[in-house]
């Protein structure tokens, strides 16, 4: 059996972040991966010759942690073109900008893209906002509550709701308030208002777009971390499932084997082969949160047997490469989120965002005519369907008021991300804080990843690095204390 100085199982950003911090301190991770590539749910493919973000596209400016990172490996930073818009079903269907404010929570009641989507009693109702004082909702622990109770149902329904829910993909009823928007309540409790608390936190953000991305994709985040993981002296390991965890005397131990293809190509490998066991005194788990459940079930001190995780969406994107020069000019910008009440609409809509990537991100094809579009399906609660890129190019057509035909498309791709984006409800976050003090009594052992931390890279990013810098102090080492 080898013993190595750490180890970090599942290769997401999350995990890629704690090996390239453990490296860093000099502490020889082995990260083992079930994938044959790192990245986990930031991944990019080639499609119609377009190299394109399939998964995370961007990250959000609000920790440094991630635009810090880039800098260290030597990416460059860029930031979006083009505005958000957002399709509304009412009234024929209709695009409109999307108002500035924190998840839909508008920062300023007069500003004329919040007027044109409230009735003249959604925004009376609004308004009241502004003198009720601090007390109702400082008490409210998901989004849901704290927006209806302060700016009523239709700030909900028409605002929130597509913006928090499409970012989220989870009606804001299920999304714990500290954790999607952190300092939102303080500052409210603050300002005594929701709308002056959400200027108040846009106004603290660093200036410009509240997101980022890599020049070149997303993708080539995780590709720049395993580089600079190995040139620290660590050991990546690709198509290795681990099967097991337990405590081995002072220290952990980690069974995997090699990963076989399951039948489904959007399930995870299956280990296939025979086991190979390794140990170290520090240990991260760093998997989507149903792989990292089952490894933890084995250790009964965490009692984490009866936990279910919240149910997340299914996910289904259509990427749609086109030869279309009429979308050089973006007409919806960046991209839309659509409202969810189509229902009984006259235009139907039946993707929940569309992401005009070539705009978005211009350097991908700037000046050739070719357009990239990504068209996101699937609600939380609700039956995604099967889309299809004709469906797709459908919605695009409505959304982008553009007709679009199928001879423009050079490429596609349908990606399905199953029980995705588990929300973070105010139940999960109660788990998640038992268990974090469960981990404190369990030396060498910590978890991340954005089920335990938040969804987001700017969420798992600083996470990961904080619990890989935790296990390198000595105390918490158990080999350290056997080398001694
Ligand atoms: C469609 C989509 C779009 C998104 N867009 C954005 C965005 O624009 N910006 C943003 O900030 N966030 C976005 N997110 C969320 C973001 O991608 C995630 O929060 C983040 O990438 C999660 O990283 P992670 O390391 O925690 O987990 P994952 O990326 O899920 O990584 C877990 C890794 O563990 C591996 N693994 C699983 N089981 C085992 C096992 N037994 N043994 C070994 N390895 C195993 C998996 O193969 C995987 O590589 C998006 C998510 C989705 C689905």
């Amino acid at each position: 059996m080898t013993h190595v100085e750490s180890i970090v199982i599942g290769g997401g950003i999350g995990g890629l972040q704690a090996a390239h911090t453990f490296a860093k301190l000099g502490l020889a991770p082995l990260l083992l991966e079930a994938r044959g590539t790192c990245g986990g749910l930031v991944f990019g493919a080639p499609i119609g010759g377009v190299w394109v973000d399939l998964g995370a596209e961007s990250f959000a400016k609000r920790s440094r942690a991630v635009a810090s990172l880039c800098a260290e490996l030597g990416l460059e930073v860029v930031d979006p073109s083009g505005v958000s818009w957002l399709w509304s079903h009412r009234d024929g269907g209709f695009a409109t900008r999307i108002p500035h404010g924190v998840l839909g929570i508008p920062t300023d009641l007069d500003d004329p893209f919040v007027t044109a989507l409230l009735s003249p009693d959604g925004l009376a109702r609004a308004r009241e906002d502004l003198t009720m004082g601090a007390e109702p909702g400082a008490d409210a622990a998901d989004l849901a509550t704290l927006v209806e109770c302060r700016l009523g149902a239709e700030v909900l329904t028409r605002l929130v709701d597509p913006i928090a829910g499409g970012v989220h993909s989870a009606h804001p009823s299920t999304l714990a308030v500290d954790v999607v928007s952190p300092g939102l309540r303080e500052a409210m409790v603050r300002e005594g208002s929701l709308v002056r608390a959400a200027a108040a936190l846009r106004a603290a953000a660093p200036a410009g777009a509240v997101v980022s991305s890599v020049s070149g994709g997303l993708f080539t985040l995780p590709r720049a971390l395993v580089a600079r993981i190995r040139e620290l002296g660590g050991e990546v390991a690709n198509r290795r499932v681990v099967t097991a965890i337990a405590r081995a005397g002072g220290a952990w131990s980690v069974t995997h084997h090699e990963a076989g293809r399951a039948a489904d190509p959007a399930d995870p490998p299956v280990p296939v082969g025979d086991p190979v066991t390794v140990t170290t005194g520090r240990l991260v788990v760093a998997l989507d949160g149903r792989a990292a459940l089952d490894l933890l079930r084995t250790i009964p001190e965490l009692a984490v047997d009866d936990w279910e995780l919240p149910r997340g969406a299914d996910l289904t994107q259509v990427c749609l490469v086109m030869n279309a020069p009429e979308l050089d000019a973006g007409p919806r910008g960046s991209g839309l989120l659509v409202t969810p009440d189509a229902e009984g609409a006259a235009t139907r809509v039946a993707c929940k965002a569309l992401t005009h990537y070539s705009i978005k991100w211009p350097a991908t094809v700037a000046g050739t005519g070719t357009h990239v579009l990504r068209v996101s399906f699937g609600r939380a609660g609700i039956p995604t369907g099967d889309p299809t890129p004709a469906g797709a190019l459908a919605d695009a057509s409505i959304l982008l008021g553009v007709e679009l035909s199928a001879d423009q498309i050079a490429g596609h791709a349908i990606v399905r991300f199953p029980n995705s984006l588990p929300p973070q409800t105010p139940a999960h976050r109660a788990r998640i804080a038992l268990l974090t003090r469960r981990l404190t009594e369990m030396p060498g052992l910590a978890v991340t990843g954005a089920w335990f931390a938040g969804t987001g890279l700017a969420a798992v990013i600083p996470h990961a690095q904080s619990v890989a810098r935790g296990l390198a102090a000595p105390a918490s080492a158990p080999d350290q204390e056997r080398s001694r």
